[in-house]
């Protein structure tokens, strides 16, 4: 069963016992991935829930429910970057749908340079989609509309971090190590884009919560740093 390929289907493709394909779903199965008439797959709702379906034309026949894999970080991470130049976005959701983030939160920050077209979104979240089948998470991160830094900052009962490159904070690593015997956890972290954040962005985060923090000694680029932050919740969270 592990070995089977499998695809993110919209909750309203189910209709009785059966999934409507969508064209692009119909080629990903029959010319990506090769499948034919009658192979078996599974088919993920994003939401937690999967199920073995069978190639039949244009539809797949849902043949049974199956147990989901316990692939879930046991800590709900929203991760609020600042958008980088050019498509550097698109490798930060690929790589922090795998690392098991739960939200990912695109920002415009004073230092932004980009300002991302509507088809962006629709493309962040299908790279979502298929990272998290490739990873075999049951949930597919949600992937939220660009919003203004300063706009998006008041979070309720959760741990919440601003990344900063330069400055004499605490590493991210010592501050996991306090708090991860919380259950239930739920983190917000921020990374700012290339030209780093303002004073007053920090000085807003700081107001509203966030502890600054440090990953290391070394500027990491806005797309690497994402992508650290993440390790290294997993690996203070993971059991
Ligand atoms: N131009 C900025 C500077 O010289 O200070 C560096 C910005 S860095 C390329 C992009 C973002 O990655 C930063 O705003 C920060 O959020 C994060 N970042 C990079 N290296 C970091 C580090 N060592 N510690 C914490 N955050 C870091």
């Amino acid at each position: 069963m592990s070995q089977l390929q499998r695809i993110a289907i919209a909750p309203s493709q189910f209709q009785q016992g059966q999934i409507l394909l969508t064209k692009e779903q119909q080629h990903y199965l029959g010319r990506v991935l090769r499948l034919r008439e009658g192979d078996r797959f599974i088919a993920m709702d994003g939401k937690g829930k999967w199920w073995l379906a069978q190639l039949a034309g244009e539809l797949a026949q849902v043949l049974e429910q199956l147990l989901v894999g316990e692939t879930e970080l046991p800590v709900s991470i929203t991760l609020m970057v600042a958008l980088p130049k050019g498509n550097g976005f698109d490798e930060v959701v690929r790589c922090c749908t795998e690392l098991g983030v739960t939200c990912i939160a695109p920002v415009l920050s004073d230092r932004t340079l980009l300002d991302p077209s509507p088809q962006k979104l629709e493309r962040w979240r299908r790279i979502a989609a298929e990272a998290a089948e490739q990873s075999e998470r049951s949930f597919v991160p949600t992937i939220l509309e660009p919003v203004a830094f300063n706009t998006s900052l008041s979070f309720a009962n959760s741990q919440q971090y601003i990344c900063v490159a330069r400055g004499e904070f605490p590493h991210l690593k010592d501050c996991l190590q306090h708090k991860q015997q919380m259950t239930n956890d739920k983190i917000v972290i921020t990374t700012g884009p290339e030209g780093g954040w303002t004073t007053q962005e920090i000085e807003n985060a700081i107001a509203s919560g966030f502890q600054p923090v440090s990953l290391g000694r070394r500027i990491l680029r806005a797309v690497t740093a994402p992508v650290v932050a993440l390790s290294l919740i997993t690996a203070a969270y993971e059991v």
